[in-house]
């Protein structure tokens, strides 16, 4: 069964940590990004009934309710078994879930990413620990129950002391589903350019060191485990039946279409995005072209076992993944940071931590 994920790139600040083709956008660019979105939906020839719907970004919970309804109205597989809205805290109120849930959403996932004012300060967010309580409860109340929090490990400023304070906040909330990712350091964000270049004006100085964030995500995975909530990927951990659906897709390689500015998308044998800004997406659609590129069709066997080593449950192996990986299955088993079960390969708690090394020796194999 297929998804349809839908990216909303529009943010009311750009946070300093974030890598991703969204920000602060001139509000005449939103209408007409809405109404380009609106077309690639008319025009797209549907092959499947999507179980599952995905709106991220950016912050569509920016979105206003009557415009989210009208969004969504053309498009097909309501009631969707997964509907999820990422949202920034703050931006909850009863208003707006009266909206998510008319318009078929039934998962709300909060980018909390600490629950420490001066972490969050310093990220450009102006949530609170209270604000993402309340959020969470209000919820709660109109129904929607099936929550995921994020957290993000190194953050400038976090210690051990303050991220366990974030973790103890998330037990007591006790949503169904956490994600937890490591501080990505690339030049896509202006925390991570300056811990490459040097600075001082984000954080770089207080970013804590790679091994303190090993350390905070081997916490996390303690902590959430004792409460009943068990990783099934690397960044992504949730009680059982609350596994996101949708997010399984990507990494059991099931059909999804992405709409929207540099949406990803793939049919079962080919994979293409979309442009990266909101400005050439819109741009793309009022010309008439298409704003598809990069259309490429992988090779199968060797996604499955790439996106498969992510899940905890592993990947099967094949006997083409036996000729070509072998003698780097028996090296990582050796160094403890992959096991094996039958024809199955895992990583290990030791392998999960340096999972990026692990994949490029795979890549390079
Ligand atoms: S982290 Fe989220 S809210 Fe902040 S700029 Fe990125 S997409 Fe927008």
């Amino acid at each position: 069964m297929a998804g349809i994920y839908i990216s909303w790139p529009f943010c009311a600040q750009k946070c300093t940590f974030c890598n991703f083709a969204s920000g602060v956008q001139p509000k005449e660019l939103e209408a007409r990004y809405g109404e380009a979105l609106r077309g690639e939906f008319r025009q797209h020839r549907w092959k499947w009934i999507p179980e599952t719907l995905y709106i991220g970004g950016g912050t569509p919970s920016s979105i206003d309710g009557d415009q989210l309804r009208e969004l969504l109205a053309d498009l097909p597989g309501r009631p969707w078994r997964e509907a999820t809205i990422e949202t920034a805290p703050g931006s909850v109120t009863p208003e707006k879930i009266e909206a998510w849930l008319a318009a078929g959403i039934n998962r709300v996932s909060l980018g909390v990413q600490s629950f420490i004012k001066h972490e969050l300060a310093r990220t450009g967010r102006k949530h609170d620990a209270a604000v993402v309580e309340r959020e969470i409860a209000l919820l709660r109340k109109m129904g929607i129950s099936n929550i995921n929090v994020d957290l993000i490990a190194g953050l400038p400023g976090q210690t051990e002391a303050s991220w366990r304070e974030s973790l103890e906040a998330v037990r007591r909330l006790d949503p169904p589903h956490v994600s937890v990712y490591m501080l990505e350091v690339d030049e896509d964000s202006r925390l991570g350019s300056e811990i490459i270049l040097g600075g001082k004006r984000y954080g770089a100085l207080d970013t804590p060191s790679d091994d303190a964030m090993a350390t905070f995500y081997e916490q996390a995975a303690e902590a959430l485990a004792d409460v009943g909530i068990a990783r099934y990927e690397i960044s992504n951990f949730a009680k059982p039946g609350y596994e996101s659906l949708h997010n399984l897709k990507y990494w059991q390689q099931e059909a999804y279409v992405g709409f929207g500015a540099d949406a990803h998308s793939f049919d079962g044998g080919e994979r293409w995005q979309n442009v990266e800004s909101a400005k050439d997406y819109v741009g793309a659609w009022e010309r008439g072209d298409s704003p598809a590129i990069d259309r490429m069709t992988p090779n199968a066997d060797e996604e499955k076992f790439f996106v498969g080593l992510r899940l905890s449950s592993g990947v099967q192996v094949s006997a083409s993944d036996e000729v070509r990986y072998g003698r780097t299955f028996e090296r990582f088993i050796e160094l403890g940071m992959m096991e094996r079960s039958a024809d199955r390969v895992r990583l290990t708690e030791r392998g999960i931590m340096v999972s990026n090394e692990v994949f490029q020796e795979f890549l390079s194999a």
